[in-house]
């Protein structure tokens, strides 16, 4: 059986509009890693009496509680506060975590107000999760039957102190069953169709379970099964993944336990191909989601958003005649954009992307949505064009990374010359 989760993010700001709750997104998919399956997200206010009751619903429902935010030094931070209140005592002062936040402040030549102290004031029986990435220290503690993990609102220092110490200590609690996890990726069929395919795998209360997720037309088929052991999990998944395989056929691109680019990067590293990228309708969106993967240095060599005509041209080479005749959503463009930037910055593959992702600028022959892309490989290159369905330029814009990610990883599975 799997512990159930709660994430609780605290903070107005989550409120106002301006800030989305990432965070518990995040922690959801951590936690369902090691066997923690979220129930419930809550966001509230900094309100001491919303906070608490927050809390206090969580930790009655969930065996593991994660509390983001609220740890800073200022008065409006006020998860210590309410969680001491919800266990009926007083904070107490922890020395070693104040010597912490002092040393880390000291060595970065900042002054050390008092206000800091706050920060190293705990609830009654918590225990301190240092930060190496800020001044705020995390705590755990029992409240209830719950394990709550209070952990910053700021992202970076977040992810940090639950890779460090919420994970293994979630990982270690009793009751926890071991879980594994494998994902499949298709593009191509609607939800619906996909779903029609595999109905007699997606039935409630299967092990491995099977479900959809998607996202600007990827389809992800996640597959989650628990066992005695984490190699019977992973033995599991593997094999409903099997069947499914057969199943997905020519839908499937791409399959593992990362995200896309992290598994390119992954393929590209072990082959020691790069990549260079020149990227019009995409405008960068693909650069940065490599980038993001730490290794990113060791195959992506670097690209150009050529989002003008002038900029084709001037960065790439593009004929001005070969734009008036054939526009610059067109096969031919993006091919000489692809093997141009293969060859400037002399990596393995070329990619190019140019399109129209609305809401103006269609024409009866390219309308919202049409998107031309090329590969080139030291054997040539190759372009097609795909119509997306015209869903907002987040949606054809995010399909076109799919897109190049699917191709990429097609194209690690072929020889390159
Ligand atoms: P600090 O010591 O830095 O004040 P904190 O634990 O008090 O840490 P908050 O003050 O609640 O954290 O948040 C700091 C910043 O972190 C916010 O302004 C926001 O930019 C980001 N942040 C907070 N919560 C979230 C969240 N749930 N999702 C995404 N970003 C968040």
């Amino acid at each position: 059986m799997s512990l159930r989760g709660e994430v609780v993010a605290i903070g107005d700001e989550l409120l106002h509009g301006a800030l989305l709750d990432t965070n518990s997104k995040w922690l959801a998919g951590a936690l369902e890693r090691v066997g923690v399956v979220a129930q419930r997200f809550t966001v509230t206010g900094d309100d001491p009496a919303l906070c608490k009751e927050a809390l206090a619903g969580a930790c009655e429902r969930a065996d593991v509680v994660v509390v983001t935010g609220g740890l800073g030094p200022t008065l409006d931070d006020r998860t210590r506060d309410v969680v001491a209140e919800l266990l009926g005592g007083p904070l107490w002062f922890d020395e070693a975590s104040w010597q912490q936040i002092h040393d880390w402040l000291h060595r970065r030549g900042r002054p050390v107000p008092e206000s800091n102290r706050r920060q190293a004031m705990l609830p009654p029986g918590a225990r301190a999760l240092d930060n190496q990435v800020g001044t705020a220290p995390g705590f755990a503690v029992r409240v209830g039957r719950a394990t709550l993990f209070a952990v910053p609102g700021v992202p970076r220092e977040m992810q940090d102190m639950v890779q460090r110490h919420v994970l293994p200590a979630t990982a270690a609690l009793p009751g926890l069953t071991p879980t594994a996890h494998w994902w499949l990726r298709v593009l191509g069929p609607s939800e619906a169709a996909l779903g029609e395919r595999i109905e007699a795998w997606m039935v409630p209360g299967r092990n491995p379970a099977v479900g959809i997720t998607a996202s600007g037309g990827l389809l992800t088929v996640r597959v989650v099964g628990t066992a005695a052991t984490a190699a019977e999990a992973e033995a599991a998944c593997a094999a409903t993944a099997a069947e499914l395989r057969g199943l997905l056929g020519d839908w499937l691109f791409a399959e593992g336990n990362a995200d896309l680019p992290e598994l390119l990067v992954q393929q590209l590293t072990a082959r020691g191909a790069t990549v260079a990228l020149a990227e019009s309708c995409t405008g960068g969106q693909i650069a940065a989601q490599l980038v993001d993967v730490p290794g990113a240095s060791a195959v992506l060599r670097g690209g150009v958003v050529a989002y003008s005509n002038a900029c084709k041209t001037e960065l790439l080479g593009v004929p001005t005649a070969l734009l008036d005749q054939h526009g610059a959503v067109s096969e031919p463009v993006v091919e000489h954009m692809a093997a141009a930037i293969r060859e400037r910055l002399d990596a393995t593959f070329g990619v190019a992307t140019s399109g129209i992702a609305g809401p103006e600028g269609g024409t009866a022959d390219k309308p919202v949505g049409t998107v031309c892309f090329a590969l080139a490989t030291a054997a040539g290159v190759r372009s097609w064009t795909l119509r997306i369905p015209p869903l907002g330029r987040k949606f054809v814009r995010d399909r076109a990374v799919y897109e190049v990610w699917r191709a990429l990883l097609a194209a690690q599975r072929a020889p390159t010359d």
